[in-house]
């Protein structure tokens, strides 16, 4: 895993951190990403992945390249990319990083106090936190 490969959008107002199983793919193949404030209109399938209104669009024919150079029987489509984790969202959402760690800030006072509440607690929240996620349609979300 490459962590803490932190990608802007094109408009600059978001970013996310970015998972890459494997390190295979370098971050370039992630060509563009979009928030939901400078997405465009309409989006291309065969090279861009949709998730609740952010954008991914991929150099699909060097990942290509990429796995075939792997000898990897698949076919490089923004659906595989991402579902299989080469380039995705680091968490199950943009975001996820901070919130993880804001949680853990929040909760911490508890470790002293008490550790089976404070491990009780973030598991809870995390699971309503995901809960969350896959309610508004998250696309990793779903999977879990
Ligand atoms: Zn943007």
């Amino acid at each position: 895993m490459c962590l803490n490969l932190r990608r802007f959008c094109v408009c600059g107002r978001n970013s996310t951190y970015l998972s890459c199983r494997d390190n295979l793919l370098p971050g370039e193949i992630l060509l563009n990403l979009f928030c939901p404030e400078c997405r465009p209109d309409s989006t291309e399938e065969d090279t861009m992945l949709q998730d609740c209104g952010w954008v991914l669009e991929y150099d699909v024919e060097r990942a290509q390249a990429y796995f075939d150079l792997k000898s990897m029987q698949v076919r490089a489509t923004p659906g595989f990319i991402f579902d299989a984790g080469y380039l995705s969202w680091q968490g199950l959402a943009p975001g996820d990083q901070e919130i993880n760690t804001r949680l853990h800030q929040r909760l911490a006072p508890l470790i002293k106090q008490d550790l089976a509440l404070y491990l009780q607690s973030l598991r809870a929240e995390w699971v309503a936190h995901v809960a969350q996620l896959k309610a508004a349609g998250w696309r990793k979300a779903q999977a879990t």
